[in-house]
């Protein structure tokens, strides 16, 4: 629709999380960035900052006064004990999901066993090296949480951690996805991380994820062919986003509509009180349209 004056607005400086979601749903994006409605609580989000927190303040911890033969030992149990300490801290959030003890306990072992394969993955980097562990976790660390932003672009995000190997740079981004696949939307979120670390100092040679409940990592080479596709599609969610009526943010509706267990936080604004059968019914008309 042709914009208004009053119906223009400057774009808002995107981040991977907002391209990712209005390329997901337009309305979604509405809805959230634009209307601003409040969205609700997940074990996901919660789990997932619990988890991060973990992974970046272990390399705050001196452990220089450790003797070299009680290194690794001690390294184990101390992220075991900031895991349950992040845990029980988080006690309120946890009780405003209204999940059962036992769904709970569910998610509390199996976040325990990524930090367990944090844990892993951490000491097999150390090796790596070649250097004493001890002495290899005191100087190889990785940059954490590092804000990469570009105003040319109007994007910013964070990476989890930069990493240099030798004269390369690794942009490592850390994920409890069920799945340990680099799916498009995770390549286009690490194409962004590359294209700014570009703008800031070069283009990183190597951008990947390590899948927390699989304890594998996946690294892809950082391509100039990804960061100028990575500027196109932030472009284009820029394009799309400079109007605040909702007509121009179009329904995409998809099986993350509405699920067995759960819907999309803006599913009554979109369809109502429709049961999960009838949006079925609905998705399978268009579908067919
Ligand atoms: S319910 Fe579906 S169509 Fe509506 S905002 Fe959510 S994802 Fe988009």
């Amino acid at each position: 629709m042709e914009l208004t004056p009053t119906a223009k607005i400057r774009s808002r400086t995107q981040s991977p999380s907002s391209i990712l979601l209005y390329k997901q749903c337009p309305r979604k994006y509405y809805y959230r960035y634009i209307k601003k409605l409040p969205t609700s609580p997940s074990i996901h989000l919660v789990r997932g900052s619990i988890a991060h927190q973990v992974m970046e303040d272990i390399y705050a911890v001196n452990l220089n006064h450790i003797p070299e033969s009680q290194f690794l030992i001690t390294l184990k149990v101390i992220i075991q004990e900031m895991f349950k300490k992040e845990w029980d801290a988080a006690a309120e959030q946890f009780a405003e999901l209204n999940m059962s003890a036992e769904e709970l306990a569910q998610y509390r072992a199996e976040t325990q066993t990524m930090m367990h394969n944090f844990f892993h993955y951490l000491v097999d980097r150390l090796k790596l090296t070649g250097k004493p562990l001890k002495e290899a976790f005191a100087s190889e660390q990785p940059e954490r949480e590092v804000r990469l932003q570009s105003d040319h672009h109007g994007v910013m995000g964070y990476a989890d951690a930069i990493q240099q190997e030798g004269s390369k740079i690794l942009i490592l981004d850390y994920k409890t996805s069920k799945k340990a696949e680099i799916t498009d939307d995770y390549r286009l979120q690490l194409s962004i991380y590359g294209m700014l670390y570009e703008e800031l100092a070069k283009l990183p040679d190597d951008v990947g994820i390590f899948f927390l409940k699989h304890g594998r990592e996946l690294r892809i080479p950082m391509t100039p062919l990804m960061a100028s596709r990575a500027k196109e599609e932030v472009a284009a969610v820029h394009d799309g986003t400079r109007s605040r009526e909702i007509d121009d943010y179009p329904k995409k509706p998809s099986y993350l509509c509405k699920w067995s267990t759960g819907q999309c936080d803006f599913y009554n604004e979109c369809f109502g009180q429709k049961s999960l059968n009838d949006f079925r019914s609905e998705l399978v008309q268009i579908g067919k349209k």
